[in-house]
């Protein structure tokens, strides 16, 4: 299909037809197609505008983010310890532009949910007759004294894809040997639950074959995590001399409070202090700053009907991903493509004035302990309610074990990687990546 460009999207804004696509029966709406606009190019918002498109090719979908190029958090741990490359893990839009997707590199700086309207940062606004916000995340910085977005340029928190992963790999590549590495991990509900301890995993491997003097010291504001297990059993098989993970207790909270970018010094409350020769710090999260702006949240993530992920703050809106409340659900990408197609299939069934049904969702988030060694956790998710509540409760849950054999373990490896290609084909509509490794 011939791409749309920006001026083909103003001129079909302005409600001129467009390249054919209205074999499909239009939307029950006024004159034009309908129009969607997507805010964030991540799998949320890529996977709408994906399922969006192959439902109803006559919709006029467009998706805002300001990156050309996305770098997937999910297998970044996996750069990290080796095992991928900076390469196979960074993806373009041209696969979602080939798809019939507008996609406008752009920030959304504003949304008048009562105009139907979405400000950009450059561009002409956007009006629209749906819209999704799926923006991800923002860090709350303030709850670390002396960390800053400036600061984590010396400790990054390597949270968000690209930059972050990359400045974090190059500063495990230059640590001396014998340096000290830590990490700081912040309480629940954070993007990724099991991912700082994958995380700790790859840091180990990586010191474990590159820098066999050196040490990693994890402080965690959290008493227990997910997959615990099984990762505590990984430190101690593998990275017995090199791990020190620190949870808080009663007597110790282990949050990480305050940094010095200068000195390296790392403080939890109850006072310890390291000098480290590399910090990654993974501070508190809250949604996506534009969600806050558009009066979507409450506190910190955005509230939504969980039977189809629309918002409860906005007319026509939906939120999905990260910035959501989930309830049991975790902040995953796999979660958030599993909202995506329910979110995508309640656009068309609501554009269409069809029945709408309440959404089923799924959720598996493999981590990588060891090479050829990976645990995953997950489950079904289905609207419930209680005391009047509506909410997301897990069904079927499903954890791998600490003595698993080591064929189950490569099986799961094998599960995640195959996932990952496949995830990366249906988002960004790229050929399968090889399978490789990048030692
Ligand atoms: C280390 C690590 C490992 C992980 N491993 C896994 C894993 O193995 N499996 C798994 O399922 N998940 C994993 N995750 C979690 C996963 O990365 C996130 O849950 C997922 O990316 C959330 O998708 P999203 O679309 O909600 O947000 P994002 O991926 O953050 O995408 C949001 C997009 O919105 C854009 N945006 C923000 N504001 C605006 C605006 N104002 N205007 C326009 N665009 C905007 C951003 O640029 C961004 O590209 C991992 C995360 C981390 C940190």
């Amino acid at each position: 299909m011939t791409e749309i460009t920006r001026r083909d999207f103003n001129r079909l804004a302005a409600g001129a037809t467009l390249l054919g696509l209205s074999e499909v029966p239009r939307p029950a709406l006024a004159a034009g197609p309908a129009k969607v606009v997507i805010i964030g190019g991540g799998p949320g918002g890529a996977a709408v505008a994906n399922r969006l498109k192959s439902a109803d090719s006559s919709l006029n979908i467009v998706l805002v983010e300001p990156k050309e190029r996305y770098t997937t958090c999910f297998y970044s741990n996996l750069y990290l310890g080796g095992f991928r490359t900076f390469k196979s893990i960074t993806h373009d839009y041209e696969g979602v532009k080939k798809r019939g997707v507008t996609v406008v590199t752009d920030t959304a700086t504003r949304i008048d949910t009562l105009a139907k309207m979405v400000i950009l940062a450059k561009g002409a606004p956007l009006p629209y007759d749906r819209l999704v916000v799926a923006p991800g995340i923002d860090f709350k910085y303030e709850t670390i004294e002396g960390y800053s977005p400036e600061a984590a340029k010396v400790m990054p928190h390597a949270w968000q894809g690209g930059e972050q992963t990359w400045l974090l790999k190059e500063k495990l590549l230059a640590l001396p040997d014998g340096g000290l590495v830590v990490m700081a991990v912040p309480q629940n509900p954070y993007r990724c639950p099991p991912g700082p301890y994958e995380r700790a995993c790859m840091i180990a491997h990586f010191l474990k074959t590159k820098k066999p003097k050196a040490r990693l010291v994890l402080f965690d504001a959290k008493k227990t995590y997910s997959k615990q297990a099984v990762f505590e059993e990984a430190f101690d098989e593998y990275y017995k001399d090199i791990v020190e993970i620190n949870l808080s207790n009663e007597i110790d909270d282990f949050s990480v409070v305050k940094v010095d970018a200068k000195t390296g010094v790392v403080t939890t409350k109850t006072g310890r202090t390291e000098r480290a020769a590399l910090a990654n710090i993974i501070p508190a999260q809250r949604a996506g700053a534009i969600a806050a702006s558009a009066g979507l949240t409450e506190g910190d993530w955005c509230p939504v009907d969980p039977v189809n992920f629309t918002s409860t703050r906005a007319k026509d809106v939906y939120v999905l991903g990260d910035a959501a409340i989930a309830h049991d659900m975790p902040k995953s990408a796999y979660s958030a493509v599993s909202q995506a197609e329910v979110v995508a299939a309640d656009i068309v069934a609501d554009l269409h004035g069809k029945p709408r049904s309440s959404g089923h969702y799924r959720n598996t988030c493999w981590s990588m302990v060891a090479p050829d060694n990976s645990a995953k956790i997950g489950g079904d998710y289905v609207p419930a309610s209680k005391d009047g509540k509506a909410y997301l409760e897990v069904k079927d849950p499903f954890i791998s074990k600490p003595d698993d054999s080591s064929d189950l373990r490569r099986q799961v490896y094998q599960e995640s990687a195959d996932w990952y290609q496949s995830i990366c084909e249906d988002l960004f509509g790229e050929t399968p990546l090889p399978n490789f490794r990048n030692p």
